[in-house]
């Protein structure tokens, strides 16, 4: 089976993890600040703060914003739901905004939104833009309505280390409080497990870097107490053990180091489906004007209208020809435990059109050419059949 997404480990990263196991180190050392320094410099950010992966990033970035009981947060419904989950975990309820024709958060729908709930005193605390397959959002006017309306926004940019967006990488929080990568195998660099928050505001990065590891902090300026001595410590909040172990952060850095070649092989590829692809009854992925997207995903979108076949039957053609499609992502809201813990019965009409058609091929920077064919084969193939 043809995988949609795999990871690249070349011996320079292998190497990189053999040496923290020689050394002193295993879980958060030396390492992990490094890796910190290295994402913080590439993203022209401040800061960076390593946790165990892209969900604790976004807990802790949704507990330093001061997202709580009774608050609102709103995301795109075209993702994980890790994007929603974070709002659940601080006891803040979750909303859902429809999507534009990137699979995005779709900044007019976000507008209507913020008109409807300013009058009604709905106003969200937190909003979340994920940039769908790596392409970025709508951001310069995303962060004009922030302005506007008094909200934080925190991007989840899990599928796009290495994407930019007006001249600017993904990550600079030029137009956000805080952004979130996550570093699961199969996004655009790995750690195994692993994720990460930059910021360019010092008391949120101090927040996060307290809440990965206890809410305690060692830093004297920062205690409550006069402190006891050298070992003294104390906890000002309460935090968890989300720490990145110096493994993940050693794989990490050595990753980064190939994040444009990694991002450009994706990019290459994409413009080989793109061709190889145009004359079929399916709807390929666009790039907007301003955007370099990353590409961690290419989602195609059947025209239903003009074909006799359902997504579902080119799935099971595809799959009984050993491409690993796949489909990216049921609406959130549509999950049984958001339907009967929030009540809710949304259905947004950008999402659902999508969600019919939409259809993962297999992209990674290692995918051969031979196989490319073998999947433009097999798509083609199961759209013909009547
Ligand atoms: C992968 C992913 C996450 C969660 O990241 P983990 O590192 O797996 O916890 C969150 N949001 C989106 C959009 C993702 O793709």
């Amino acid at each position: 089976m043809i995988p949609y997404g795999r990871q690249n480990i070349n011996d320079d990263d292998i190497a990189a993890v053999v040496d923290v196991l020689q050394s002193d180190f295993l879980t958060q050392g030396p390492k992990v600040p490094e890796f910190e320094a290295a994402i913080a410099k590439y993203c022209g950010a401040r800061h960076a703060v390593a946790v165990n992966s892209g969900t604790s990033a976004l807990h802790i970035a949704c507990l330093a914003l001061g997202l709580e009981g009774g608050d609102w947060l709103w995301t795109s419904p075209n993702s994980f739901v890790a994007s929603a989950n974070c709002a659940l975990y601080c006891a803040a309820k979750v909303d859902f905004v429809d999507i534009d024709k990137h699979g995005n958060m779709c900044s007019q729908a976000l507008t209507n939104k913020l008109e409807y709930a300013e009058k009604h005193g709905l106003l969200p605390k937190v909003v979340v833009p994920v940039h769908f397959a790596g392409h970025a959002c709508d951001m310069a006017e995303i962060r004009r309505l922030s302005d506007r309306y008094g909200f934080k926004v925190l991007e989840d940019a899990s599928h796009a280390i290495g994407a930019s967006y007006l001249q600017q990488k993904v990550g600079a929080c030029t137009y956000s409080d805080i952004t979130v990568f996550s570093f699961h195998p199969v996004k655009i660099i790995t750690t195994g497990e692993g994720g990460l928050a930059t910021t360019n505001d010092s008391a949120l990065a101090e927040s996060m870097a307290q809440l990965r590891s206890h809410g305690i902090t060692r830093d004297t300026t920062l205690m409550e107490h006069k402190s006891h001595g050298p070992w003294y410590y104390e906890q000002l909040q309460l935090g968890f053990n989300y720490r990145m172990t110096d493994m993940a952060a050693a794989l990490g850095t050595q990753q980064l180091t190939r994040v444009d070649a990694l991002v450009e092989k994706r990019r290459i590829l994409k413009q080989r489906y793109d061709t190889l692809l145009s004359d079929l009854p399916i709807t390929l992925p666009q790039e907007q004007h301003g955007v370099h997207a990353s590409w961690h995903l290419y989602v195609v979108q059947l025209r239903l209208e003009d074909i006799n076949v359902s997504r579902r039957d080119v799935f099971d053609s595809m799959r009984a020809s050993g491409i690993g499609v796949n489909v990216h992502y049921i609406p959130i809201y549509r999950q049984p435990y958001f339907q009967r813990t929030t009540g809710n019965t949304v259905s947004l009409p950008n999402m659902e059109h999508y969600y019919e058609r939409a259809l993962t091929i297999p992209l990674f920077p290692d995918l051969s050419s031979e196989d490319m064919d073998a999947v433009v084969k097999a798509l083609t193939a199961s759209l013909r059949r009547c």
